[in-house]
This record gives structure tokens, C-alpha cells and sequence, in this order.
């Protein structure tokens, strides 16, 4: 499980972390909502120990992230993350940029990560796309290529930063479709997302985070349906 035990992180002198707690269980699927510049991604980041932190702790199955002497390259195949973009190489195949890891950063043969690469691809959807370029793939068969690299490497949770967002309207769904696979598949995942359908309908929980703070979290129906916070409230008007 993930356990986030009051982090503070700051960008010199600006918090941006003021106090966030949170824990999520094996197998649970939680939503992080809010506005821009609320802190969601720094979150994450500090999650798999891609930014230090100034205070608290962050727990992954028991490993503090931040301690001195935690294997991070170990932590983070644990732990995968695909962003609003993922710059694929754009000279190697849909395949070839799906083995890269596996081969540079686990040191497979190039049989063995190619058979792991193919079964993700078709878990994705991208089975018939093995030998075509990048730049040939819309943004959702992108989207769903950078989940496809980021499950070959066997995480145990997933961490999604709002990988919708710079999609066109019609490419949204396929990509939603994939993650709602995964988590009912059991996969556990911090999902952050401006699609308020989805932290709804496949949510286990949704944060709602405001300048720096979780300032609720609960069920989908608790929140979406009788926020406690005013804050909640009204960012839930303001995007519903
Ligand atoms: P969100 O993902 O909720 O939009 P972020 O975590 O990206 O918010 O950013 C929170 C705040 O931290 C913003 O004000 C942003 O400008 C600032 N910030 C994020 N990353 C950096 C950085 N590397 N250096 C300085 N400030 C940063
Ligand atoms: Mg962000």
C-alpha cells in the first residue's frame, strides 16, 4: 500500500505541499481532483521519488521513499506513471518503444521482452500496431501505448497524470476504457483526472485537493453527491 503521512514539499520558498495524508490500499482505485496548480502532480512525483520532500513521510509497502539508502530504481518499477504526454522515440516501432525498458532497464532478452511487450499491447488494444511509427498513432493509441510501456515493467500500482487531458474530445474514451480495464482487473491506482464521469464511476475513492491540501476525500457518492467542504462544492459546480 501506499501511505502519504503529512508531506510538506516546497519549491524554494512557495509550498506546495502543505500537510497531505493519504493512504491507498492494494487493489483500491483513487481519484485526485482539483484545480490547476493545487499540487496533484507534484504529488505523484514525490510518490516514486522523482522530488525530494521537505517533511513527512511516504510509505511504499512498507519502503520510505525518501529515506536515505531506498533503492529508487527498484521503488519505481514497482511504481508506474504515464503523463498528459509521453514523447515516444519516434524512430523505433510501436513494439520497439514498448521493449526499450525492458531491455535497457531489466536487461531482457530481446525474445522475452518482446513476448511481454506483445501481450501489453493487446491488453491495450495496440495488437495490430506492432510495426507502426508513432507519429502514424493518434493521441489515444499514444496514451494507451505510454500505459502499455509502464505495465510491461509488472508495476504494482500506477499512477496516471491526467493522460486525457491533451486528447481531442473523441480519442478520450478509448484511453478511460483502458483504465477502467486495469482497475477492474485489480490494478491499484492514483488516478489524477478532470474526467469527473470516470473518478465517479470507477473511483473506490476521490481527493479533492485545493491549494496544497486534501481538503476531502471519500466515495464518489459522498463527495460528488453531498460534499461536506465548501471548497468541494464549489470546484464540483465549477467543472460539472
Ligand atoms: P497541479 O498538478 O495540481 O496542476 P502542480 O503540482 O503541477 O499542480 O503544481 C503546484 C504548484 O507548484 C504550481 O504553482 C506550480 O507552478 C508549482 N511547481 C510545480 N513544479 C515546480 C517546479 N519544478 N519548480 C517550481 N515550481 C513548481
Ligand atoms: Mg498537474
Amino acid at each position: 500500500m501506499i501511505e502519504i503521512d503529512n508531506v510538506r514539499k516546497s519549491f524554494d520558498s512557495f509550498e506546495v505541499l502543505k500537510g497531505v495524508s493519504m493512504a491507498v490500499e492494494k487493489g483500491e482505485v483513487v481519484s485526485v481532483i482539483g484545480g490547476s496548480g493545487s499540487g496533484k502532480s507534484t504529488m505523484l512525483m514525490c510518490i516514486n521519488g522523482l522530488e525530494p520532500i521537505n517533511a513527512g513521510k511516504i510509505t511504499v509497502d512498507g519502503t520510505e521513499v525518501h529515506a536515505k539508502g531506498t533503492d529508487l530504481n527498484k521503488l519505481r518499477r514497482n511504481i508506474g506513471i504515464v503523463f498528459q504526454q509521453w514523447n515516444a522515440f519516434p524512430h523505433l516501432t510501436v513494439l520497439e518503444n514498448t521493449t526499450l525498458a525492458l531491455r535497457k532497464v531489466l536487461g531482457k532478452s530481446k525474445a522475452e521482452a518482446d513476448e511481454i511487450a506483445k501481450k501489453q499491447l493487446n491488453h491495450v488494444g495496440l495488437g495490430d500496431k506492432l510495426k507502426v511509427y508513432p507519429g502514424k498513432l493518434s493521441g489515444g493509441q499514444q496514451q494507451r501505448m505510454a500505459i502499455a510501456r509502464a505495465l510491461a515493467m509488472e508495476p504494482k500500482y500506477m499512477l496516471f497524470d491526467e493522460v486525457t487531458s491533451a486528447l481531442d474530445p473523441q480519442l478520450v474514451g478509448e484511453v478511460l476504457d483502458t483504465m477502467r480495464l486495469l482497475a477492474k482487473e485489480g490494478m491499484t491506482m492514483i488516478v489524477v483526472t478532470h474526467e469527473m464521469g470516470f473518478a465517479r464511476e470507477v473511483s473506490n475513492r476521490v481527493a479533492f485537493f485545493k491549494d496544497g491540501l486534501i481538503h476531502e476525500i471519500g466515495s464518489p457518492s459522498q463527495l460528488f453527491e453531498s460534499p461536506e467542504r465548501p471548497e468541494t462544492a464549489a470546484f464540483l459546480q465549477s467543472v460539472l
